[in-house]
């Protein structure tokens, strides 16, 4: 199936309607799931372990059919279509990667060029331009075997090439799992970064809260026997549970979280008159977050803290106007 023509641009690029999977054992993995992601649109799946996350991916590309329910790509049924043409139009990346280990990275990423017929010479070029786009020197790393690179440089191989054969969709389960908390904060990033430009429909699957609302537009969050208990944009899932078990998943820390997924609102700053300029901690800029202005005016042990834009300055922030901000954030979200 061609999943790259936009047909109905406004139609959501994946749609999940009643699926279901209820594994010959008799267990049920994902119940009757009901889930639209837009195009450009990157969601999280999280939810405690084996709540129905991979099985989820993975009928999404047809590595597993589900047992009921309907499944469509740009408008049209999955199950209709050849699943290894599917495939291609799919990027996959897993945390263990699969890399093949007696090849070189370059060789390893110039497999997926080479398997839709494209020359050695351009598949080369091509994978040294996806190494470049991962932040990899194709001439340091493209001759070392996988075993000769770390664990965030072997994920970075993985994005590459997933990436490699252009597919509008990405799917990633886990793909930051098995690199330590400050590799991952860098992977993040740089996959964000990646993500700003290229625009793809991402899924990507995490059982960690923190990940999933920095990453994701909207986040699905999974009970275990694959329900989906809450569908939402950060704010409101940080801000507005939907019942105890979100509340109990996005933890007691929910408002920390809040403040970092909550940019400064322009309408909630304050005129500076009035402040004495003793108090001021300086200023920060107006596209920083909530967090970046709770932590500045701590460092500075201050009590109002400057806002601007470029050369401009805006207005000032204090505490209650960062926890107005807050609030009228979950609200607008709503
Ligand atoms: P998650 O990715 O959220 O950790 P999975 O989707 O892998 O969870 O699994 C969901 C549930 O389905 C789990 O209870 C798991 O044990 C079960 N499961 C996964 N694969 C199979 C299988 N092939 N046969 C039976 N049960 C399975
Ligand atoms: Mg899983």
């Amino acid at each position: 199936m061609d999943v790259t023509g936009a047909s109905t641009p406004d139609a959501p690029m994946i749609r999940l309607s009643g699926v279901g999977k209820t594994y010959p054992d008799g267990t049920v993995a994902v119940h009757e799931l009901d889930l639209d992601v837009k195009r450009g649109e990157m969601v999280c799946l999280v939810g405690p372990s084996g709540c129905g996350k991979s099985t989820t991916l993975k009928m999404i590309n047809r590595l597993i059919e589900p047992t009921s329910g309907r499944i469509e790509i740009d408008g049209r049924d999955v199950t209709e279509a050849d699943p290894v043409k599917l495939r291609r139009g799919i990027g996959y990346v897993i945390q263990q990667i699969g890399l093949f280990p007696h090849q070189k990275i370059e060789t390893n990423v110039m497999t997926v060029p080479l398997l839709y017929g494209e020359k050695k010479s351009t598949a080369r070029q091509r994978a040294h331009e996806l190494l470049d786009l991962v932040g990899l020197d194709p001439s340091t790393f493209g001759d070392r075997y996988p075993h000769q690179l770390s664990g965030g440089q072997r994920q970075r191989v993985g994005v590459a090439r997933a990436l490699a054969a252009n597919p509008p969709v990405l799917l990633m389960d886990e793909p930051f799992g098995a690199v330590d908390p400050v590799v991952r904060g860098r992977l993040q990033d740089e996959f964000l970064r990646l993500q700003r430009e290229l625009e793809k429909t991402v899924v990507l699957v995490t059982h960690d809260i923190d990940e999933a609302v920095r990453m994701g537009d909207r986040v699905a969050v999974f009970a275990t026997g694959g329900r989906l208990a809450q569908y939402d944009v950060p704010a409101r899932l940080l801000g507005a549970p939907a019942d105890d078990f979100v509340a109990d998943f996005v933890g007691s820390e929910r408002g920390l979280r809040r403040l970092r997924v909550t940019p400064i609102d322009e309408a909630h700053l304050e005129p500076l008159d009035g402040v004495s300029t003793g108090d001021l901690a300086g200023a920060i800029d107006v596209d920083s977050t909530l967090e970046d202005a709770l932590a500045m005016l701590m460092r500075e042990d201050k009590s109002v803290l400057g806002v601007k834009r470029g050369a401009v300055f805006l207005g000032v922030l204090t505490p209650n106007g960062i926890h107005r901000a807050l609030r009228a954030s979950v609200e607008a979200s709503a």
